[in-house]
């Protein structure tokens, strides 16, 4: 049986580099269900669909594919329509659209087999906001990862200032805090900490002890 890993937490505690990690050094498969919430939001923007619920919506995911695979580093790319979208997804405005897209049911439905299919035939690392919630209640080790919103934006604002992109940090506090109201206060499998997770806060922890922490913590549960 393979193992599941549920790594869930609010935008920018540090989840996806966190979990690309500790799954390098396991040799488990770092899944990012983040990318999958951002391609349907990509998929709307490009089509003009507004990211709330509508016949629409549930139209567009009809005609739509997306798909998960790996690169020969072992980087998650993910397709739609066939398409390599893995970088166009990573801008500030994809994230809103995410943020609000991911509130759908229909698209909370549509993501749900493709991410239970992928734990099925691999062990993961699964990055998400409803992990141990929803997509794998099963899961051998569900880890809750936080910080406070300053260190999270002040995280992403590097990450993003690194890459060359001109943002400010007060637009990306203020995004992150929508967010975490979007995510957690949503209907259908808002975020909060799974029943039986380990609760690791990053807020005073820098990358190399976080990733330590983790480790650690998924070791002693498996
Ligand atoms: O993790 P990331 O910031 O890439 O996720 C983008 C958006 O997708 C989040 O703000 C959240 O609203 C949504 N999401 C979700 N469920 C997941 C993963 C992401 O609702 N499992």
């Amino acid at each position: 049986m393979s193992i599941a890993i549920a790594l869930d937490g609010p935008a920018g505690a540090g989840k996806s580099t966190i979990a690309k990690r500790a799954a390098a050094a396991l040799d488990y498969i770092y899944v990012d269900t983040g990318a999958l919430y951002r391609t349907i939001g990509l998929a709307a923007s490009r089509r003009g669909v507004e990211p709330v619920a509508s016949p629409e919506v549930e139209e567009m995911l009809k005609q739509i594919t997306v798909d998960l695979t790996f690169n020969d580093k072992g980087e998650q790319v993910v397709l739609l329509d066939g398409e390599d979208v893995s970088g166009e997804i990573r801008t500030p405005e994809a994230s809103m659209m995410a943020s609000k897209i991911s509130a759908i049911p229909a698209v909370r439905a549509y993501l749900l087999d493709l991410q239970r299919d992928m734990a099925k035939t691999h062990n993961v690392i699964m990055d998400g906001r409803d992990i141990g919630t929803v997509v794998l209640p099963d899961a051998q080790v569900k880890i809750f990862l936080t910080a406070s919103p300053e260190a999270r934006a002040g995280r992403r604002y590097k990450e993003l200032v690194e890459k060359g992109m001109d943002v400010k940090y007060e637009d990306i506090l203020q995004d992150v805090i929508t967010r975490d109201y979007n995510d957690s206060h949503r209907e259908t499998a808002p975020l909060k900490p799974a029943e039986g997770c380990v609760m690791v806060d990053t807020t005073e922890l820098d990358l190399e002890q976080s990733i330590e922490k983790i480790i650690s913590v998924i070791k002693e549960n498996i």
